[in-house]
């Protein structure tokens, strides 16, 4: 079996996990292009995925799915919540701008202003105009629809993401959410992909319907698991990583760099809160308490570029495993954002 890290960290996701006859990407957080780029410097095939898995509808899990998902013509799996989630948040919306608010409150105005000259109707013309910009600011924030007949969506287009896109029927490239195949499964009941056993379990993270899995090949008694997106381990969790050969856990920020870090107050509750992200403390906690030692290989993931550094979170790992003399056996590989991790192999 092996476990192929294309990307990890809060700028992109993608791991392959393959078996004797099956393989997986596991998240499609890159362009497709970039995506296709890295498997090939790694020798992955891309035409040899079966399927792609997807563990929530944040961004750097999806960015390139629905292009890599058409250009593969493979199944998509989600829970039926993050599929809803991604669907809606890939859709246009028709949602008017505020700027675009205001020149149409102004062009109202200003009709209003030319059929009647009389200073008194001008000025409950422009008591009202205050008011309705009041009301459009408090729409514009609150993201509500209007019935703008004429929405423009202000999507950038990325040429290489088209190029990719090209062979896709055209009835596909003309909605952002169209898949070839998208197949629901439930947290917590265990679903196959050809030699492939996965479990996937429910994980604490601010999005609808967030997992991880476990990965069993039936042929070779091997089981890989994958643990990002984490705000802390709860039992569920610590249940479903018992006896994992190759484990990719998150250690995404040093506590103190994180503090004194560049982040907004409210970005740093969230990265803290209980559905945010696994201090490189609260893993090495995991390692030192809850784990069975039973991994070949730990690869630390989902780093955090701006509030934690490679060798601090090594180290807290490397101390928790080397309380237990028992666990040295056990080889802590970093996974990297800017480019793949050699393939892990078993
Ligand atoms: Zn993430
Ligand atoms: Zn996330």
């Amino acid at each position: 079996m092996r476990m192929t890290v294309l990307a990890s960290g809060s700028k992109g996701n993608s791991t392959v996990i393959s078996s004797a006859t099956t393989r997986v990407l596991v998240d499609a957080g890159l362009s497709c292009k970039e995506l296709l780029r890295r498997m090939a410097l790694v020798g992955e095939d891309p035409s040899l995925l079966n399927a792609i898995l997807i563990t929530h509808e944040h961004i750097d899990h999806v960015a390139g799915l629905a292009v890599l998902a058409r250009r593969l013509r493979i199944p998509v799996f989600f829970t039926e919540p993050t599929h809803r989630a991604w669907v809606r948040m890939v859709t246009p919306r028709t949602t008017m701008t505020y700027a675009k608010w205001l020149n149409h409150l102004q062009q109202e105005k200003e009709a209003r202003a030319a059929q009647t000259a009389a200073v008194e109707a001008s000025a409950a013309a422009q008591a009202e105009a205050i008011a309705s910009i009041s009301a459009a600011a408090a729409a514009a924030c609150e993201g509500l629809r209007s019935d703008d007949p004429n929405p423009t969506l202000e999507l950038p287009v990325d040429p290489d993401e088209e190029a990719c896109d090209a062979a896709a029927p055209a009835k596909e490239k003309a909605n952002p959410a169209a898949l070839p195949a998208v197949e629901y499964f439930h947290a917590g009941t265990n679903f196959t992909i050809g030699d492939l056993d996965i479990t996937p379990f429910t994980i604490p993270h601010d999005a609808a319907d967030p997992c991880g899995f476990v990965f069993h090949s039936r042929t070779e008694s091997i089981r890989m698991a994958i643990a990002t997106d984490l705000g802390y381990m709860p039992p569920n969790v610590k249940a479903a990583l018992k006896s994992i050969d190759v484990l990719l856990l998150e250690s995404n920020h040093d506590l103190e760099m994180l503090r004194d870090g560049p982040y907004p107050w409210s970005v740093k509750q969230r990265v803290l809160s209980r559905v945010g992200h696994l201090s490189n403390d609260a893993t090495a906690e995991f390692l030192q308490k809850d784990y069975d030692g039973g991994a070949t290989y730990i690869v630390l993931g989902h780093l955090s570029e701006s509030n934690n550094a490679p060798e601090l979170a090594r180290l807290a790992a490397e101390q928790a495993l080397t309380s237990h003399p028992t666990l040295l056996g056990n080889r802590v590989v970093l996974a990297q954002q800017a480019s793949p991790l050699d393939p892990i192999c078993l």
